[in-house]
């Protein structure tokens, strides 16, 4: 498999590519999101295009180097894989990695630690990797993988440069929106993205009415980030679980969330630097630029995650009124807490 042939989050592959291109890769990258999206596929490649005897930007899957990547025989290529429930030890850290990541390359141009199931190291095999990462290798490059992003320490998370994975039913979904409806592609991305990969929420959306639920809901956030009285946080609460919808086939609220999700993710591209053509909402960045101060990148995805809950438990039927609450508590806390540390 090479970068030409990968399947699925053509964002991060495409990034990864250009960073290869212009010599600018991190140090350290965490690949995280939901089991089977090509994580390990993704920085196998990227291993092989540091190393390929024929390409530069890619992998041509049919030189020595490339092979012996592929069959596990290339000494400059570690993959560590915990497997079942053992846990990556220190011994496995030190043995594999700090002793060899410092020297040169013994084959290839670069060599490449990938750590599967990263939340797995024992919390001596983090901190050794941590050292690591205060010096890096000039010669060297890690890829962490992982489903469970927080569980890895956030001293490591702060180190390295984190790719969020997400299903590749979205993609599958992004095609299939603009074959049956003739959608444009940034309306079906736009879409895709907002509905999780499910095609029944996907399909009941009206674009111009996402657009506008959309742009209420960076009012909201403003709002939520810069509310200093709670009592009008419960009100907002309360009016986001109201039960009557518009012209919604859904569950109103569950509309409202799904977007809601949308806007901190754009605030999570923005205040991590990230490309811009990466933003589901399309106009309104003026709002999201003034907005993504109040937020970093981990308390945004942080609230995303959060949003995710509280959509899955809404399914379970639990009350509204109270996970509104629950939640906007949550990220008007968050900004709160920000706003006091900067003061
Ligand atoms: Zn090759």
């Amino acid at each position: 498999m090479s970068f030409a042939h990968f399947i699925g989050n053509q964002h991060i592959r495409d990034g990864i590519q250009r960073a290869l291109k212009n010599n600018s890769l991190p140090h350290a990258y965490i690949f995280h999101g939901p089991e089977g999206v090509g994580k390990r596929t993704l920085a196998l490649i990227l291993a092989k295009s540091l190393n390929c005897l024929n390409l530069k930007d890619d992998c041509c899957d049919r030189c020595n180097s490339c092979y012996k990547i592929d069959n596990g025989l290339h000494p400059d290529v570690r993959l560590l894989l915990p497997g079942g429930k053992v846990s990556i030890s220190i011994e496995q850290m030190r043995g594999e990695i700090r002793r060899t990541i410092y020297l040169k390359p013994l084959e290839g141009r670069k060599r490449v630690y990938i750590i599967d199931e990263a939340e797995k190291m024992t919390a001596e095999a983090a901190n050794s990797l941590l050292k690591t990462l205060e010096e890096p290798p000039p010669n060297a490059i890690l890829i962490l993988l992982t489903t469970s992003y927080f569980s890895l320490l956030a001293t490591i998370r702060s180190r390295c440069q984190a790719l969020r994975f997400s299903s590749i039913r979205k993609e599958e979904l992004k095609n299939f929106l603009g074959k049956k409806y003739g959608y444009s592609q940034e309306k079906a991305s736009y879409i895709s993205e907002l509905s999780e990969g499910s095609v029944g929420i996907a399909s009941s959306m009206d674009p111009q009415l996402m657009v506008d639920q959309q742009k209420k809901m960076v009012s909201l956030v403003s709002q939520l980030l810069n509310g200093d009285n709670l009592k009008e946080v419960l009100e907002e609460a309360s009016r986001f679980a109201r039960e009557k919808g518009e012209k919604w086939e859904l569950d109103e609220m569950e509309v409202k969330l799904l977007n809601l999700g949308g806007v901190f993710r754009d605030l999570m591209v923005l205040s991590s630097g990230g490309d811009r053509n990466l933003i589901i909402k399309k106009g309104g960045e003026e709002e999201l630029a003034r907005l993504v101060k109040k937020v970093d990148k981990e308390e945004a995805l942080q609230i995303v995650e959060e949003i995710y809950h509280t959509l899955a438990a809404l399914k379970r039927n639990a009350n509204r009124k109270l996970l509104a609450e629950a939640l906007f508590l949550h990220i008007n806390l968050i900004a709160r807490r920000r706003r006091i540390a900067s003061k």
